[in-house]
């Protein structure tokens, strides 16, 4: 290991230098087809079966722009705030196996969306420089040699993917640590799935992110020499190089050195980043408006209906929930992430308290389908743990019958045979078991903290197996306490 081979596992960067992130992250576009062929636009499928004339680059073919596409990517733009104007394809000329045609067709000096921004869970505002459409390549597969070309024994080409319709959202380098870079992924994600306008799944590549990372000294607002990180598949991952790549630079200039711009490989394996090629200049790729296809020209009309059908975003409906209730934002965010946001806060307005409608469905409602679930039943649940009628078990067997199969909460409690014990009976079963355990309750009352602590789980197994789950656990821990002072 040299002396600028950082080590990564100091949680923090060191106080004098300051993180300095942008984001760029591909988006493909959940179109039926193709940005501009009929080929479908489908993950995981045999390879070279979704192509055609057009988008294998043969002579003669000429692409026609799937309108869907670019209603989908003005979508996005409007979503992150983005002034959506006036746009015209670009080709982008280099040379690579998996682009046939030897350029590929995207956006440069005139994109579709500039200027917008995105706001995080904790308020801090990350600003969007632009988001343009350009197509996908296909898929190389270097065999042998440890997957890299340039040791490969050979390489398979699938152009299935050569094609499908890409927006490419650039950040500005706003991002100051790593938890903002993954709240900012997780966030345009969930904007994604809110607008529908992509799967967002980034282990099947439907959304890949490269990080442009440097640092600079605390206080100094210059911006010092960038390397992007590529091959992140995963937010965690992300993470990782990112702290990985400052701690490289940090190294480097504290050598007298300084990083070279570059594009890195991202070994998630090996938790290192390896140099890839040094990092082209706009100029390299020879750059000209694409002559087979017309300006994109969206009148002011065509944005405004945008606008009036766009959904409530992720952020606005948090802030809703929020303003209601008293929980963490990660209750808010689970919530609203999973969509149960609307049940919610229907149940909040049928009198349900706010903080447990929220904290139940964080805890209890992880499931792929809850239609069967009404707020009326989750109001009136929530009610009945509220007021005593039912202890948490039995609220949480309640939900879960509730998002099996619907039904009236009273009548299923009745059903199980729920009722809440009385405080009497359960003093009675507390005496019983501290006479019949006179060790484990002298473990319990003079004991350390963890003595007590097994003790207490001791007693509370013990009561719940001879109730059948039917104490509450709070009363018995304020019994158990009471009882041992
Ligand atoms: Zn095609």
């Amino acid at each position: 290991m040299t002396s600028c081979e950082p080590t990564v596992h100091e949680p923090t960067l060191p106080d004098e230098w300051e993180l300095v992130v942008g984001l760029e992250v591909h988006v493909e576009l959940a179109t039926q087809t193709k940005l501009f062929c009929g080929c479908a636009n489908e993950f995981s499928t045999d390879p070279n079966t979704n192509v055609c004339p057009v988008c294998l680059g043969l002579p003669g073919a000429l692409p026609v722009m799937n309108a869907k596409a670019v209603h989908y990517a003005m979508k996005l733009g409007r979503a992150l705030g983005c002034e959506v104007h006036d746009s015209v394809m670009a080709r982008k000329n280099y040379f690579y196996p998996d682009m046939a045609k030897d350029y590929q067709t995207t956006q440069y000096d005139k994109p579709t969306s500039i200027d917008g921004e995105l706001v995080l869970g904790d308020g801090a505002v990350v600003g969007i420089e632009r988001a343009h459409i350009e197509e996908d390549a296909g898929k190389t597969t270097h065999v042998g040699g440890g997957g890299r070309i340039n040791d490969a024994m050979f390489s398979l080409v699938d152009y299935n993917r050569a094609g499908v319709p890409l927006v490419e959202v650039v950040s500005r380098p706003d991002i100051r640590t790593i938890e903002h870079a993954k709240a900012y992924v997780n966030e345009l994600r969930d904007i994604l799935l809110a607008i529908e306008v992509s799967d967002a799944k980034m282990e099947e590549g439907s959304m890949r992110v490269d990080a442009n990372v440097s640092v600079r000294p605390v206080g100094s607002d210059e911006l010092r020499t960038r390397c992007e990180l590529k091959n992140i598949n995963s937010v965690r991952s992300m993470g990782r190089a990112i702290e990985y790549e400052a701690r490289r630079h940090i190294a480097l200039y504290a050598n007298g050195e300084a990083p070279r711009q570059e594009t890195r490989h991202w070994d998630e394996e090996g938790g290192r980043s390896t140099p890839g090629r040094s990092k082209e200049d706009a100029d390299d790729y020879r750059y000209f408006q694409e002559p087979d296809l017309v300006p994109l020209v969206p009148s002011a009309e065509d944005v405004q209906a945008i606008d009036v059908a766009m959904p409530v975003l992720p952020a606005a409906r948090r802030a809703r929930l929020g303003e209601l209730s008293g929980v963490s934002q990660e209750v808010l965010a689970t919530v609203v992430e999973r969509g149960q946001d609307g049940l919610a806060l229907d149940a909040i307005e049928a009198g349900a308290d706010a903080d447990k409608v929220l904290t139940r469905l964080q805890n209890d409602g992880a499931v792929d389908d809850w239609s069967k679930l009404t707020s009326s039943s989750l109001a009136a649940l929530i009610t009945m743990e509220t007021s005593g009628e039912l202890t948490a078990t039995q609220a949480k067997q309640v939900l879960a019958d509730l998002i099996e199969s619907g039904g009236d909460p009273a009548a299923i409690a009745v059903d199980r045979g729920f009722e809440v014990m009385e405080t009497n009976e359960l003093e009675g079963l507390v005496d019983q078991l501290v006479a019949d355990n006179p060790d484990e309750w002298a473990r319990f009352t003079s004991g350390d903290d963890s003595d007590r602590k097994k003790m207490q789980g001791f007693f509370t197994g013990q009561i719940m197996k001879a109730t059948k789950g039917q104490a509450d656990g709070r009363a018995i821990a304020q019994l158990l306490a009471s009882k041992a002072s």
